[in-house]
């Protein structure tokens, strides 16, 4: 298990290595040389991009209980970023922290990428469009580099990031243990996803306040349909 200082120490290096490895790589591709980006970790789950428009500044936040629950194969299960990579087969589709670590930057790092490049409608994010950028990531070899730059970065200063795949908990009730009161989550079924925050962890599912378009409506989830919002 991770203790709190090992895991803010991780969400630096992922912060480090979004700014100088997928950051400064597009601006050396041609990319926008008046826009400032800054990482930096976050004190709870809640990991997220957001800008300010005005400002050309953006800002990734890695949050240190993201960087925990990934660490732990009990509670990796319900980040969307164990779907993406399982669903859409990087790295073969296989779930390790290393690999769950190295796709949460390449996943922010898309949502910065949509937010320069497009038209983004607030509360629909996980577009097709997004989807696109985090393939291109895979598929042109930034996401490996990002991998193996958290790879040496972590082992250089001695912390732990197992390259080891997590074995994944098939009953709902083990599922359930990721889940507190208050987070932020995406729910249901493509292509009809809902955002929402959790009000209760019940025996078999969750209750769901709906957000965004599904404001005060509840719902009862199954964590088969429920995962942590990495957020754009
Ligand atoms: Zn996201």
């Amino acid at each position: 298990m991770l203790d709190p200082r090992q895991a803010r120490a991780l969400a630096q290096l992922m912060s480090d290595t979004t700014e100088q490895v997928l950051w400064q790589g597009w601006q050396q591709a041609g990319g926008y040389h008046l826009t400032r980006l800054t990482c930096r970790p976050g004190r709870g789950r809640a990991t997220y991009h957001r800008h300010d428009p005005g400002a050309h500044h953006h800002e990734i936040v890695y949050g240190t209980h993201m960087v925990a629950d990934k660490a732990d194969p009990g509670h990796c299960a319900g980040w969307l970023s164990t779907r993406e990579i399982r669903q859409r087969g990087y790295w073969q589709g296989e779930v390790s922290m290393l690999n769950l670590l190295a796709h949460t930057c390449c996943h922010e790092f898309a949502h910065l990428q949509q937010s320069l490049t497009g038209v983004r409608r607030r509360g629909q994010v996980h577009t097709p469009r997004f989807y696109q950028l985090l393939d291109d990531l895979h598929q042109c070899g930034a996401a490996d580099t990002v991998r193996d730059t958290l790879f040496e970065l972590a082992r250089a200063r001695q912390l732990p990031l197992s390259a080891t795949p997590h074995t994944l908990p098939a009953e709902p009730r083990e599922r359930l243990a990721a889940y507190a009161p208050g987070d932020a989550v995406l729910f249901g079924q493509a292509p009809d996803v809902r955002t929402g925050q959790v009000i209760r962890v019940n025996r078999k599912t969750c209750t769901v306040m709906g957000t965004g378009r599904h404001r005060g409506l509840r719902f009862r989830v199954p964590p088969g349909l429920l995962w942590h919002q990495e957020a754009g």
